[in-house]
């Protein structure tokens, strides 16, 4: 009997970091891929990942690096998913699958067009909802994605084959794969996870500026650190992420800004019955429908 084939032969990971290091240690894990090779710009992480296993070779050339893949991942920030598509395009192998893994879909659908001219059939739009604040391909780890989700949007133009490819690559990872819409995905994604960066980095920005903030930070316990991990997130990364999903982004702003806004209307009128309303409603919340 003969063994059963890897799901990739040859997978080329452009921005071999935070998810695409352990998108390519998970696959090596499972044994689902043949050869990996990555790329990006900054050759002491590539040699890293070389040093870690994550990649078998590096060419810091996306040209280069795509050649003869059958499955392309562009884990870079999303300002740069468009300049890499741009490099790759020509090189890619004719039956290449490409996807992406940036944190907002609209933008990576507009950048994918600008590109091509239309939406090719080859392109399937990707996002796993699994992270942690650390950069690179040392904070990489093979079980990152186990027991997440990871979100698909495949477009109307999208071959049932490269999507069909593409869940299964992240399945294998142990993640679960659902497809959504990608005006949905960057409303839910801006509510479920936009809007609480935004909310730790101003937290902590806002207290950092105090005169007293050395005193504040020594007294401030597990409930802070908990809300505001996300704060050390890369900046650059977020920065892209707000422009991308700014409208959405926005809304969700105003929206929070508003309900602040009356809850510190509340306490200034000692409305106890109002505030208490609002707390037990997120209590409730919380304790009903979030589930880790
Ligand atoms: P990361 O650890 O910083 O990795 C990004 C990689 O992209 C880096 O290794 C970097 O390598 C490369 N890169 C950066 N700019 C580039 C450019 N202009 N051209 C080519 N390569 C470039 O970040 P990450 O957390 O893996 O995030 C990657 C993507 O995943 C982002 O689009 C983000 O929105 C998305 N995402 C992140 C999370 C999260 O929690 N972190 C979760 C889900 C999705 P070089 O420095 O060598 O170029």
């Amino acid at each position: 009997m003969t063994a059963p084939q890897p799901l990739i032969r040859r997978l080329c990971v452009i921005g071999v970091g935070l998810i695409g290091g352990s998108l390519a240690r998970a696959l090596r894990e499972q044994g689902e891929v043949i050869e990996v090779v990555g790329s990006g710009r900054n050759e002491d992480n590539l040699r890293a990942a070389v040093r870690l296993g994550v990649v078998d070779r590096y060419d810091t050339d996306p040209a280069r690096a795509v050649v003869d893949a059958d499955v392309v991942v562009v884990a870079v920030p999303l300002g740069a998913i468009e300049p890499v598509l741009r490099t790759i395009v020509p090189r890619l192998a004719s039956d290449a699958v490409v996807t992406d893994v940036g944190s907002a879909k609209g933008s990576v659908v507009t950048d994918v067009e600008r590109v091509y001219g239309r939406i090719p059939s080859h392109f399937v739009p990707g996002h796993p909802i699994a992270g942690t604040e650390k950069s690179g391909v040392e904070a990489s780890f093979a079980t990152l994605f186990q027991r997440r989700r990871v979100i698909l949007t495949p477009l109307a133009e999208t071959t049932a084959a490269a999507h069909r490819l593409i869940k299964r690559m992240w399945e294998l990872t142990g993640a679960e794969v659902v497809d959504m819409g990608v005006r949905h995905h960057d409303a839910v994604l801006a509510a479920t996870s936009h809007l609480p960066h935004m909310l730790a980095y101003t937290l902590v920005d806002t207290l950092a500026r105090l005169d007293d903030r050395a005193e504040i930070f020594r007294y401030a316990a597990g409930g802070f650190r908990d809300f505001t991990r996300i704060a050390s997130s890369d900046p650059t990364m977020w920065g892209d992420i707000c422009a991308a999903n700014r409208e959405q982004l926005l809304e969700m702003i105003a929206l929070f800004s508003a309900d602040l806004a009356r809850l510190a209307e509340a306490i200034r009128a000692d409305d106890r019955a109002a505030i208490l309303a609002v707390f037990q409603r997120a209590k409730r919340a919380r304790d009903n429908l979030y589930l880790d």
